[in-house]
């Protein structure tokens, strides 16, 4: 059907395509290719020319050279959850890699192998057989490698680290169709990229990482009311400051339908105790209106948050910041006062714990001395709301300015965000060494839609 419409001006070119893939080619007039074109975030509307289903490495390269050669724009979709959109982009080709979920696990070593395009719920559902997990996103949904080599902060981030702290190899294929692999042995500056640095250097196929055992928490959704929040939340901040490793705390400020604040925090405890000081000290908080923590498994833990899919429009800004003052929560709560509407909330991302512990230099991401990610989500509908929701959330974030430290969080990143806000995310030393290997693996920036790193000129 699509030969005829012929969307690429391919002709031959995309019978050819189709007859060589493994996997399979969406032109805008196959069914579901709308489907398939959307993202997480309702405000990105594109429409590419075609979505390659990649099966395996060949055809990833395969896709390259397709793109090459009808100079086609390149996005890569792993789950789909990035909040800039970058799966997606019009006009171009996408590297849709939703045909590549398996995750292989091996208990005796303690190590799973994720394919690229795996997400969490199948990861967790994967390594939960065996009694196994990394420290992963919150929401099942979210791609694995997308995550990963934006950094990952999850429920196990105080236990086991980053996510990308747990990563210990990758398979890619470069834009020039290379397959390359990364490991403490093989190209350990590359693994060092990938910890942090995107998806700037190739499409990941296979993604290796290091498990623990744990399969039971005490964890789910402790809820403020309006007169305890400000407590609540300072409680939530001095249990983070005496950095417990085994338990890991995210708190959510947001309005109730009521237009009141509400906060939220989603504690996740792997430690022995029946009933934990630090827990307790959360769950005894003035104000507490809903406790619904519980001893459960890893996975119930892991769908106490269930965001809808492509659903609200979203601009997200925000700080990784040294310090959570008084000053600053009060701020944080007029702004979202000030917000006036629900949806949209500011997350506060707890960094305690073992991301402190872990060499430095074993990552390209700058922020590991962060107190806390925070992070304002504006979120709406009505596509009237558009300029009012995105100022919203810019003057929010601009309220964090002072206690900020390096840029933002690669993952929650916007498209819109300058090239010097990536730069800090890194460092200017990690940043020139990233464009180094930019420059290694990806000389022309086919990989330019995401948080980019251009590669360093020849000298
Ligand atoms: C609802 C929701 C919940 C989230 N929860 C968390 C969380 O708990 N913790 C956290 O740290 N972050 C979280 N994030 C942010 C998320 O980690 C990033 O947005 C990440 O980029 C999403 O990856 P994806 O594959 O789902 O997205 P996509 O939009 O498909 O991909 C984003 C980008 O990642 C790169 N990429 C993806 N797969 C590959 C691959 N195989 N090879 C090379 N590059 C690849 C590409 O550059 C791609 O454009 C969340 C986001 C949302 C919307």
């Amino acid at each position: 059907m699509s030969e005829a419409i012929d969307p690429v001006g391919a002709g031959e070119g995309l019978t050819e395509l189709r007859r060589s893939l493994g996997g399979a080619v969406l032109a805008p007039t196959d069914e579901g290719f709308d489907e398939a074109r959307r993202c997480f975030n309702a405000l990105v509307d594109r429409w590419p020319a075609v979505i390659v289903r990649c099966l395996d490495a060949d055809d990833v390269a395969r896709a390259f050279d397709f793109a090459r050669a009808h100079a086609l724009e390149v996005a890569v979709r792993g789950g789909g959850h990035n909040p800039a959109g970058h799966c997606v982009c019009e006009g171009g080709l996408v590297i849709d890699l939703s045909l590549m979920r398996g995750v292989d696990v091996n208990g005796d070593a303690r190590t799973a192998r994720a394919d690229g395009g795996a997400t969490w719920l199948g990861f967790d559902a994967a390594t939960q057989r065996f009694g196994l997990v990394t420290p992963g996103g919150v929401v099942g949904s979210t791609g694995v490698a997308g995550l990963t080599f934006g950094g990952g902060i999850g429920h196990l981030t105080a236990q086991y680290g980053l996510t990308c702290d747990n990563l210990i190899g990758a398979e890619l294929v470069t834009p020039g169709g290379t397959v390359v692999r990364a490991s403490p042995d093989e190209n350990p500056e590359l693994l060092w990229g990938l910890r942090g640095g995107g998806g700037n250097f190739g499409v990941a196929t296979r993604l290796e990482f290091q498990l623990h055992p744990l399969r039971r928490v005490q964890g789910g959704l402790l809820t403020y009311a309006e007169s305890g929040i400000r407590d609540a939340l300072r409680r939530f901040r001095d249990i983070a400051a005496h950095a417990p490793r085994d338990l890991s705390c995210q708190a959510v400020v947001t309005l109730d339908e009521s237009l009141a604040p509400t906060l939220i925090v989603a504690p996740c405890y792997t430690g022995p105790d029946a009933d934990p000081e630090e827990l307790r000290a959360l769950r005894t908080a003035k104000g507490l209106d809903h406790d619904a923590v519980e001893a459960h498994s890893f996975l119930a833990q892991q769908h106490v948050f269930s965001p809808g899919y492509g659903v609200d429009r979203n601009y997200w800004k925000g700080h990784f910041v040294r310090e959570l003052p008084d000053e600053l929560i009060d701020e944080l709560l007029e702004r979202i006062v000030a917000l006036g509407r629900p949806p949209g909330q500011v997350l506060i991302e707890s960094l305690h714990g073992v991301p402190k512990d872990i060499d430095p230099a074993s990552a390209a991401l700058g922020y590991r001395d962060a107190a806390f990610n925070i992070s304002v989500m504006a979120a709406w509908l009505d596509a009237a709301l558009d300029e009012q929701s995105i100022e919203w959330a810019r003057a929010t974030a601009a309220a964090l300015e002072p206690w900020s430290i390096s840029g933002g969080y690669m993952n929650y990143m916007q498209a819109d965000e300058p090239i010097e806000r990536v730069r800090a995310a890194f460092g200017d030393e990690a940043f020139e060494r990233l464009q180094a290997l930019k420059r290694r693996y990806d000389p022309d920036n086919v990989l330019r839609r995401n948080q980019n790193i251009p590669p360093a000129s020849a000298r």
